[in-house]
């Protein structure tokens, strides 16, 4: 018997007002596991009024920030205690291996810790109005209702990133997950239901992102948006909810390049090469997905990187053993095969993978082998288009300002990593790449004290960080006059 799931609004489980569901196939035995609601209008409303009504009790949006930061740090125990529960809904959904997504779900409380005691430091402070006798205070105020909608590859510490510093202000949250990767969202809100947060503070409502993820984003009460996805989708947000004039945060597409130099550690930079390019799949969105290489090391580094990637074992994601998983669904299996298909039309040489694969322990799931293209030119799709998949598309560079310029010929601008042993290189890549974060010697780690987002079609706005709290605040300027009003007509002479 498959299990069916609800919507969770108000602190209750409700069937879709329009009574219908849409099945989630796990994409490592193409077979339907469970069936999440396909939410409408209705369902959006009521959401959105619950988590208005709750932003307007004492025990939130208009109440004292220590006991948000109690409930949040109540919720942050909870997901300490229960996070294991998360695991295999989230790997039946998008069939990420089980060794990163429990990674992911063991670490999820750390995000609404660090949040939680943000909400203790946001204090009014004096401005310098430079008027005397008059004091100015800056006051910071949340937006109300947010509405938080994720993708399918990490949906639960994407969500952790927009909801923790949202809460933590003071707002209130709609969430809207993937279509392909629901089930561990509203899991979640299972553990927020146990947790000592309110009812209402955090809604989650699933289905279409053109059918209830717009009547979301339309809703009246809605002050703020959040969004992570493809860059039509966000391009698509950001147009509803400029109807409204509602401000959007966008994290969007990436196409982020590692530049190795010839005197970098070539073993530690091969290592984080492959991180960037075949952890997940290749579906991230700081996925190293081209890497521009010194010429007179290149065809040692492709030799190298080719090997280790021939040597991966696809399978189960749930087999801790497993390093392939498929992709997360049917569609996107299509998708991949295609810009593949493409690229070879074009003339890129594969020099690894390039096609569907079989694993034997899961013959019927969405698996594609890791590839490798090279020599790509800057013409071709495949350097410029994100593939979203486990695809490496290799360039050589002669000099210092030809690599610089290659990574930065992309409309994306998300991330890069820079392989050297010279300090000095490095510091003129991270100055001159245009991008959101720049890693050196290393790729791919997150902190919530670090920020993250794009420059470019990667998106606008920052998640986490010291300042991602004030990304989900509206500043009050107040002033106080200490002295008489003056007369603004003195009677002359
Ligand atoms: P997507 O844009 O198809 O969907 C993302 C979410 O947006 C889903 O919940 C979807 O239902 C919703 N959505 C789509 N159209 C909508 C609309 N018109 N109105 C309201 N909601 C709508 O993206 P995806 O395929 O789920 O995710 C993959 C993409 O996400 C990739 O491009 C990847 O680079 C990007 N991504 C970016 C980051 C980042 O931090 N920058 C992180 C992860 C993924």
């Amino acid at each position: 018997m498959i299990h069916t799931y609800r919507h969770f609004i108000g602190g209750q489980w409700h069937a879709p007002s329009g009574g219908q569901w849409i099945e989630s196939v796990d994409p490592a035995t193409a077979a339907v596991w469970t069936r999440i609601p396909r939410g409408n209008r209705a369902d959006a409303a009521l959401a959105v009024e619950s988590a208005h009504a709750a932003f307007c009790h004492p025990s939130w949006g208009t109440g004292s920030r220590e006991q948000r930061c109690q409930s949040l740090l109540d919720l942050a125990d909870t997901l300490e205690q229960r996070w294991p529960e998360l695991v295999e809904p989230e790997i039946r959904d998008n069939g990420k291996r089980i060794v990163e997504v429990e990674a992911q779900c063991r670490g999820l409380h750390t995000w609404y810790r660090y949040f939680a005691r943000q909400a203790l430091t946001i204090d009014p402070h004096p401005l310098d109005n430079q008027v005397p006798d008059i004091t100015n205070t800056a006051h910071y105020h949340p937006y109300g209702v947010v509405i938080a909608i994720t993708p399918w590859n990490s949906p639960l510490m994407i969500a952790a990133w927009k909801m923790a510093p949202a809460l933590a202000a003071g707002n209130t949250i709609v969430i809207k997950p993937s279509e392909h990767a629901s089930a561990s969202t509203l899991e979640f809100a299972r553990l927020c239901q146990a947790s000592a947060l309110p009812a209402g503070v955090v809604n989650v409502v699933t289905g279409w992102g053109h059918e209830v993820g717009e009547a979301l984003v339309r809703h009246p009460l809605v002050r703020k948006v959040t969004f992570t996805g493809s860059e039509a989708g966000g391009s698509r947000v950001a147009a509803v909810a400029a109807d409204s004039v509602l401000p959007v945060t966008l994290e969007l597409g990436g196409k982020s390049s590692q530049l190795l130099f010839a005197d970098a550690d070539l073993d530690s930079a091969i290592n984080g090469i492959l991180a960037g390019i075949f952890l997940s799949n290749g579906q991230t969105c700081v996925a190293g997905s081209r890497l521009i290489v010194e010429k007179s090391i290149h065809r040692e580094v492709v030799e190298r990187i080719v090997q280790r990637a021939r040597a991966l074992r696809a399978g189960d994601p749930m087999n801790p053993a497993t390093e392939i998983a498929p992709l997360a669904n049917a569609a996107h299996l299509d998708k991949v095969l295609s810009m593949i298909a493409e690229a070879k039309a074009q003339g890129a040489r594969c020099v690894c993978g390039g096609e569907r694969i079989y694993p034997r322990d899961r013959p019927d799931g969405y698996y594609v082998a890791p590839t490798v293209f090279d020599p790509v030119s800057p013409q071709m799709s495949l350097w410029n288009e994100e593939v979203f998949g486990p695809v490496l598309a290799v360039a050589a560079f002669d000099s210092e300002e030809q690599a610089l310029r290659m990574a930065n010929e992309t409309r994306y601008g998300l991330a890069a990593g820079v392989w050297t042993g010279n300090p000095q290189v490095a510091d003129r890549m991270a100055a001159g790449l245009a991008v959101g974060t720049v890693y050196v010697n290393h790729y791919r780690s997150v902190s919530p004290g670090s920020p993250i987002g794009g420059v470019k079609r990667s998106g606008y706005g920052r998640e986490l960080g010291p300042d991602a709290i004030k990304d989900f605040l509206q500043v009050k300027s107040v002033w106080k006059g200490a002295a008489a009003y003056p007369d603004p007509f003195p009677v002359q002479g």
